[in-house]
């Protein structure tokens, strides 16, 4: 036997591994019922006003027509013509009756009538007339009203006094009945029409919900790509680790070959592409890996108030031998600097991407690096007069693994990281990084950054 609370926790586990059931709920139960109690509520009121209008025209009505006949009361054919005349005009009116006061205290002589036949007869009165008689008479400057049903119909019966000429005394009533079948018909046939919108509403929420379900289910498959995209990016990062330690060995050894004496020309000639095929999957690991720390926020700045020149002549020493290899003239235009605060290690990561590759993508020609300050903003230029990148090009450079794709560069290797991780550096030390280019003529990357304060 399950027991209750079993049933209950298996109910809420279900409703939380499908929560468009609580949408559903909502949507399709809620609002309905929220439409339901406020359209009773309006329909209520509009059914009371209404009520009270006909009322009083009833009311005011029996007041005038007691008013006019009490001097014709012994003109029982003159009351009659007013009655068909009020009647004609009125069709809501159900019966119009005139009677005289009581004769023997149990019936009552019809003086007129809508209902010609039974003028002149006695009649007897149910008990809702003589109730509203009774009122009528202790007080017959007014008329009452109360509603009953007859046969699944409303009805409002109205009683006035009609007061003998010149005394306080009653000398007859009026009684009138008005269906209220019309005004009711309306107000159903309004309900009906409210109801068929509801009906339609309601359906336009199922169909709705088929699509939310379907939204959820997405919301579900994003959160699961979610999760498998961090698994990726996990597992990228412990393979990326794990290959640094062999790495590291390859190296080492590789060093020690070198420096050994009994290598010949072509076993050091093998040993240097080793050493650059080494070197090149050092520097991959390391994108890899500081993609993974950007993305993850697990990168640290260090941000301390930096001497830029000194740190930019000494980077630039280190790249004369590269370029020269190359045919490349390597130029720095040192000019007095202001510090500005960033991470030493990091800038200078930032600098070897862009000089690296001003080096890399410059066949013949020059690499520059020129600095200003200017309105409180430093800025470091790399100037090349390399391959140049298209405009179109221009606005994807910063994107992950973007690589200009043309006969030139096809031949030199890389992954499209480098400027991804740097863009990703230079904002983390609130600094900006642009380009301008013309393709076939050269690059320049600029970096500004705020002065220290
Ligand atoms: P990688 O150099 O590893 O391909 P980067 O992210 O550093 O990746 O650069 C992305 C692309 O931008 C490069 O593939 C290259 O096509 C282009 N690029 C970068 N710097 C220059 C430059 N100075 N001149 C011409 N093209 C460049």
């Amino acid at each position: 036997m399950t027991s209750f609370s079993e049933i209950t926790s298996r109910t809420i586990k279900f409703i939380k591994s499908n929560p468009q059931i609580i949408y559903t709920l909502f949507l399709a139960v809620a609002i309905p019922l929220a439409f339901v109690y406020t359209s009773e509520k309006f329909l209520k009121v509009a059914r009371d006003n209404q009520d009270r209008l006909e009322r009083s025209r009833i009311g005011m009505l029996e007041e005038a027509f007691a008013f006019f006949v009490r001097d014709h009361l012994h003109d029982a054919g003159y009351v009659q013509e007013q009655i068909k005349r009020l009647s004609s005009q009125n069709q809501t009116i159900m019966t119009f009756d005139v009677i005289g006061r009581s004769g023997d205290g149990k019936t009552y002589p019809m003086l007129a009538s809508l209902d010609e036949s039974s003028v002149g007869t006695a009649v007897e009165l149910d008990g809702l007339s003589r109730h509203l008689m009774s009122l009528a008479r202790t007080n017959p400057e007014q008329s009452y009203a109360t509603p009953y049903y007859n046969g699944g119909i409303r009805y409002w019966r109205s009683v006035g006094a009609i007061l003998a000429t010149g005394t306080p005394d009653v000398a007859g009533f009026v009684i009138v009945d008005l269906s209220m079948a019309n005004t009711d018909a309306i107000a159903r046939a309004n309900v009906k029409n409210a109801y068929w919108v509801l009906g339609i509403i309601v359906i336009l929420i199922i169909i709705l919900l088929a699509r939310q379900a379907k939204v959820i289910d997405y919301a579900t498959l994003y959160a699961k790509l979610k999760d498998v995209d961090k698994m990726k990016d996990d597992f990228v990062s412990m393979a990326a680790h794990e290959l640094r330690s062999p790495l590291t060995i390859i190296r080492g050894y590789t060093d020690m070959l070198k420096s050994g004496e009994k290598i010949t020309d072509a076993g050091k000639g093998y040993l240097d592409r080793i050493d650059v095929a080494a070197k090149d999957l050092n520097g991959l690991i390391g994108d890899i890996l500081d993609v993974a720390k950007l993305q993850e926020g697990r990168m640290s700045f260090q941000l301390e108030p930096l001497d830029v020149s000194t740190e930019i002549a000494s980077l630039v020493d280190s790249f004369v031998k590269p370029a020269e290899d190359k045919g490349l003239r390597l130029l720095y235009e040192a000019t007095p600097l202001p510090k500005i605060s960033v991470d030493k290690t990091r800038f200078h990561q930032v600098m070897v991407n862009l000089v690296g590759n001003a080096i890399k993508y410059t066949p013949k020609g020059e690499v520059r690096v020129i600095t200003e300050e200017k309105e409180g903003i430093v800025s470091i230029r790399v100037s090349d007069t390399g391959l140049g990148i298209s405009a179109e090009d221009q606005k994807k450079l910063f994107q992950k693994f973007y690589r200009v794709k043309s006969d030139e560069t096809a031949k030199i290797t890389g992954t499209g990281l480098g400027l991804w991780i740097t863009d990703e550096i230079v904002r983390q030390m609130k600094g900006t990084i642009s380009v301008e280019s013309i393709k076939g003529k050269g690059t320049d990357f600029i970096l500004n950054f705020p002065i220290a304060k």
